[in-house]
């Protein structure tokens, strides 16, 4: 009679708050589908706290965990080793457990650029590219557009301190040409523009109508243009850009991808895209 073995392999997401992040579905749903004994716990975390998760996940075992809000940027002093990239957006979303050795890692640029390439059918390498937005997800998603081989860079954010400060790491610590642009009312998109990215948080649920102010007669069908919003997929600033000819590519399937390279992380192992995009559109009722 085979051994009985009732032991589960754990990761999960350590935020604040955390309980309506979704992400725990298309984990679930991935090992499931994979027949394989491992269950994503979603799990608050205060601030001041998140020292002793990080021993406890330890000392239980878990083989690595995802960060969300606030936790992104303070967990590097706690971790063994982070990588390069993370090193460089100053943010880990995803930590793996190495033997012991906690290594930190940010798939969420990662996830853009998979979706870029494999849904978009977009190579990065030579494009001209606007962000509109500098905080977390614009850092991810620009290092790696720079370390991609991009040809350059527009940046624009409401925030002047902020968006400066993304456009002189790039500038210092990459082959990338970024420059900074104050983000005014109805911010025109230059001619030439090859990729367009909204990396700001307007348009999640429940903003349905909301939408970046830009001159959306400025985008053109030569476009591709990307939203980090998950939910709803089909954002208002997607809609604008599909009905002015551009190719559009939605925050699912960033949000997914990201996922993906992470469970690869975890378990070695191709994760199963399809489940986990279906699980996710499933909840956003998409
Ligand atoms: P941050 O708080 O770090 O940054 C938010 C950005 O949005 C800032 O640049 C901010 O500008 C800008 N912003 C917010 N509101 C407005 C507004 N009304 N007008 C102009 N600019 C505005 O958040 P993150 O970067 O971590 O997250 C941003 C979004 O990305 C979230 O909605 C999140 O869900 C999504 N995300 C999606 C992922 C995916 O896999 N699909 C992964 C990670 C994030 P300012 O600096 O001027 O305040």
């Amino acid at each position: 009679m085979a051994e009985k073995n009732y032991r589960e392999d754990l990761v999960g997401v350590f935020g604040h708050p955390v309980a309506e992040n979704p992400t725990v579905l298309m984990f679930e749903a991935a090992f499931r589908s994979e027949g394989l004994a491992w269950r994503y716990l979603t799990i608050e975390v205060e601030p001041q706290d998140l020292g002793d998760a990080v021993r406890g996940a330890r000392a239980m075992g878990f083989r690595g965990f995802n960060l969300t809000i606030p936790h992104k940027v303070e967990i590097l002093r706690l971790l063994d080793r982070v990588a390069p990239e993370a090193e460089l957006m100053g943010a880990v979303n995803t930590v793996v457990n190495e033997a012991g050795v906690l290594v930190g890692q940010n798939t969420d640029g990662k996830g853009f650029m998979t979706a870029l390439r494999q849904d978009g059918g977009i190579e990065p390498r030579g494009k001209r590219c606007v962000i509109l937005g500098a905080g977390g997800a614009a850092r991810a998603i620009t290092v790696e557009l720079a370390l991609e081989g991009a040809e350059s860079l527009l940046i624009l954010n409401r925030d002047r301190a902020r968006g400066e400060a993304l456009a002189r790491l790039l500038c210092e610590r990459t082959p990338l040409r970024a420059r900074f642009a104050p983000w005014l009312e109805k911010a025109r998109i230059p001619e030439g523009t090859q990729v367009l990215v909204n990396a700001t948080s307007i348009g999640l649920y429940p903003d349905l109508a909301g939408k970046p102010a830009i001159d959306y007669d400025t985008i053109g069908s030569g476009m591709t243009v990307c939203d980090v919003i998950p939910n709803p997929p089909r954002t208002t600033f997607l809609a604008e850009a599909g009905a002015r000819g551009a190719r559009t590519l939605d925050g699912l399937g960033m949000l997914v991808h990201q996922g993906a390279i992470a469970y690869a992380l975890w378990t070695g192992m191709e994760a199963p895209v399809a489940f986990m995009k279906a699980a996710l559109a499933r909840e956003f009722g998409a």
